[in-house]
């Protein structure tokens, strides 16, 4: 089948691909396959898994590798407009589902991952990817009915797409049945360079089951050459069919030359340790290899405020953000070991979305030596940033300054209220917001209890968030509002949360707690992120009084770096 559809690639590649992959410790590879091409038989159908577990066999039966996984993920052909296949019936949606069903069963009895796409989805796919201008009518009939980003699973509506079908006589046999090659075809009109007759030919060489070597790489070869040195040495032609696109083969094979230049001259920059063979991780368990030669990693922390637009991103968007920052700025980023490494940071608990932080932080490792220049590489950071990330200062960690993630005690908020959403609970005069809020404060103290609402995923629970307030006042002080662009006639409601290992409590159940409503819109703002250090409350940046001799544990853990932010959003 891999002939039919030109993949150039044999079994012999295929599997001495798998044992580079897993002889190297990645202990995943994903393959993918195609059924419903033409000429397809069950063998051929069933062969998609026996492949997939030969690949596999290849890993944990040649190399001992247990953890290796091949997944195997098979796609539902969809004949398409401009190639070779363009006039070939795709499948029945009943011979679809009969074929998945034949590589379900046969993928479990080989214990082989599968993925596949609906069957449903497809059959649509078929009708409108040859479909004419007839079809515009229906489309429109879809969208009105509600049919959105049918290809997420989630949001797919087949019912919408069969009604709209059937209100506009749409006759999919037409768009999914065999077209004649003299047939007139929606798309004819539109040129994309071929030759009259070449997809034609090569439509003829795919039923035969002839199998063309690939165009604009030198003859005999299946892949293009990995070295310059390689690239050179060949003098023989490059493939070409003369399908009409005419490209310059001459200037093909100089611009693969200068893309190789840059590769070999990526290479002596960036040296990369080979793993020896004998010490690739062959086994389950196998310690991970670092590909960098770094030195000792200096780690320096750092404050920011992230306020406006870009408060609305998520806290990955927010590690993104900051990493391309310092990408920008060339801070030499440390990189954490494995097959995927990354840059080394670790930040506070995730800001929930729309939340802007007046006082952020981020501890961050880089391959630098103790005469950074942090002040000066602090400006750096502060031109290059983005709108709404402004680097406040920073400090370089010694070895005896613990993680953020080890200090890090409470956060304070304010929460912005309108005085009109207060108004129908009597609160809207800011000395009755204060009563209140000392009142339920009183409440909520020694083993008292401030009810809120949590509704995750659908399941709801009940929090005691006076298990996580520290203080609160109502009617506080609206000063910071100044800068961020946040005005009306609201008020201020400010609060401060412990953080705990078993969590935290949200700003919005806390309001709701103590003011009795759960129907309060407020804008929230982080106001600060604290150390608390006997008893009195540190700012992450005064390294001095949260210095102490860490424990072995805290050593061992703050090596791992990372995104210590594994709470949820608060
Ligand atoms: S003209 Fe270009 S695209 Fe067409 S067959 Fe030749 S090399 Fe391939």
């Amino acid at each position: 089948m891999r002939d039919v559809v030109n993949k150039n690639v044999t079994e012999e590649q295929l599997l001495e691909t798998a044992r580079r992959v897993f002889s190297r410790g990645w202990d995943k590879m994903k393959l993918y396959f195609m059924i419903g091409l033409p000429t397809e038989e069950d063998e051929d159908v069933l062969g998609i898994v026996e492949t997939g577990k030969r690949a596999q066999d290849v890993g944990r039966r040649d190399l001992g590798f247990d953890r290796a996984q091949v997944v195997v993920a098979a796609s539902t052909h969809v004949p398409k407009p401009h190639t070779p296949f363009q006039w070939c019936a795709m499948d029945d949606h009943p011979t679809v589902v009969r074929k998945q069903g034949m590589l379900k069963d046969a993928a479990r009895k080989a214990r082989i991952k599968l993925r596949m796409h609906d069957s449903e989805g497809s059959w649509i796919e078929g009708i409108l990817a040859r479909g004419d201008r007839t079809l515009a009518n229906m489309i429109e009939t879809a969208y009105q009915n509600g049919a959105r980003f049918d290809s997420w699973s989630d949001c797919f509506r087949p019912d919408v797409w069969e009604a709209a079908i059937a209100e506009h006589g749409v006759k999919p046999e037409l768009y999914l049945g065999t077209i004649p090659v003299t047939a007139r075809l929606p798309w004819d009109h539109l040129d994309v360079g071929l030759e009259p007759g070449f997809l034609v030919k090569e439509y003829r060489k795919a039923l035969r089951n002839r199998l063309s070597p690939p165009c604009g790489k030198a003859v005999g070869m299946f892949v293009h050459h990995a070295s310059v040195a390689e690239a050179e040495a060949d003098k023989k032609k490059l493939v070409c069919y003369h399908c009409g696109v005419a490209c310059d083969l001459g200037q093909m094979r100089e611009e693969r030359l200068v893309f190789l230049r840059r590769i070999d001259k990526k290479r002596e920059d960036a040296p990369v340790v080979a793993i020896p063979a004998e010490e690739a991780p062959r086994r389950a368990g196998a310690p991970k290899q670092a590909r960098f030669r770094q030195g000792e990693p200096l780690r320096v922390r750092l404050a920011f405020s992230r306020t406006g637009r870009i408060a609305w991103g998520s806290h990955l968007d927010l590690i993104g953000i900051v990493e391309r920052i310092f990408r920008r700025a060339r801070w030499p980023l440390f990189f954490s070991e494995g097959f995927n490494p990354k840059p080394v940071m670790m930040f506070p608990p995730a800001l929930a979305v729309g939340t802007m932080g007046l006082r952020e932080f981020v501890d961050v490792k880089l391959d630098s030596d103790r005469d950074f220049d942090l002040e000066s590489a602090i400006e750096t950071l502060n031109s290059v940033s983005i709108e709404g990330i402004v680097f406040l200062g920073g400090v370089i960690l010694g070895p005896n300054d613990r993680a953020l993630s080890r200090v890090l005690n409470e956060v304070e908020y304010l929460a912005v209220i309108p005085r009109s959403v207060l108004a129908p609970l009597g609160l809207s005069d800011d000395d009755a917001l204060r009563r209140k809020v000392e009142e339920r404060m009183a409440a909520g103290g020694a083993g008292g209890e401030l009810k809120a609402t949590r509704v995750t995923e659908g399941i709801t629970r009940t929090v005691n968030v006076a298990d996580f307030l520290v203080d609160a006042e109502g009617g506080a002080s609206l000063a910071v509002l100044e800068n961020l662009g946040i005005g009306g006639d609201v008020t201020g409601l400010r609060m401060t949360m412990r953080l705990k290992g078993s969590g935290a409590a949200r700003p919005g159940e806390v309001v709701s707690a103590l003011l009795g409503s759960t129907d309060i819109e407020a804008k929230f703002i982080r106001t600060a992120v604290y150390a608390v250090e006997e008893g009195a409350r540190v700012d992450p940046l005064s390294i001095e009084p949260l210095r102490r001799a860490p424990s072995a544990r805290e050593v061992v853990s703050d090596d791992g770096g990372g995104d210590l932010a594994a709470s949820p959003a608060i």
